[in-house]
């Protein structure tokens, strides 16, 4: 496709989305499933519901643009769904893959905060409002979704994993002596 108007990037950029999303529906549901921390798990599967509504407004976009949402493969989202795959290969502690999925999903919320945005301001310049108005719902949820991430990392998770760690140090071994210990051996 050829883009030589705004209205071309604009439906580029959706297609873009929209593959994006398709994508998140397949990976959702295993970090959901690697998971360990009930709340977590809880998030991940609310937000596959939420992503469902997202993509039926794409299609409501498509529809009222007359155009098809396939033909396009984000790539990017490609790569970051793939480093979350790495991510759940590792022989992880829970606590401390639950703090990594955390991570792993909240670049994938901002990335998609960032293409909402771009398409909605599009929309908005190009007179199709109603649209504009789906596209601003659904980084409305993406920002939720993100600050949900935080607020879970920040009370509980991230904790946890902090202390994941120190049930793993020796009994009555004070740092500084694991330190020179870790000298020596080098
Ligand atoms: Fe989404
Ligand atoms: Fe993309
Ligand atoms: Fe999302
Ligand atoms: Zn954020």
């Amino acid at each position: 496709m050829s883009l030589d108007s705004l209205h071309d990037l604009y439906v580029e950029e959706l297609r873009d989305l929209y593959n994006a999303e398709s994508q998140l529906l397949k990976a959702l549901p295993k970090m959901a499933k690697a998971a360990s921390a009930p709340e977590l798990r809880a998030a991940f599967e609310e937000h596959l519901a939420v992503t469902e509504g997202q993509v039926e407004r794409l299609d409501q976009i498509f529809e009222s643009l007359g155009e098809r949402p396939t033909g396009k493969k984000c790539v990017a989202m490609e790569g970051l769904i793939e480093e979350g795959k790495e991510l759940m290969k590792e022989d992880a502690a829970p606590a401390v893959l639950d703090a990594a999925l955390i991570a792993a999903a909240q670049r994938v919320e901002h990335y998609e905060m960032a293409g909402y945005g771009c398409v909605r301001t599009y929309a908005r310049l190009l007179g199709f409002d109603d649209a504009a108005e789906l596209l601003q719902a659904t980084l409305n949820e993406e920002g939720d979704a993100d600050h949900k991430l935080t607020e879970l990392a920040e009370s509980v998770i991230n904790v946890e994993a902090e202390e994941e760690g120190e049930e793993k140090e020796p009994p009555r071994r004070p740092a500084s002596k694991r330190k020179s210990a870790a000298g020596r051996a080098r």
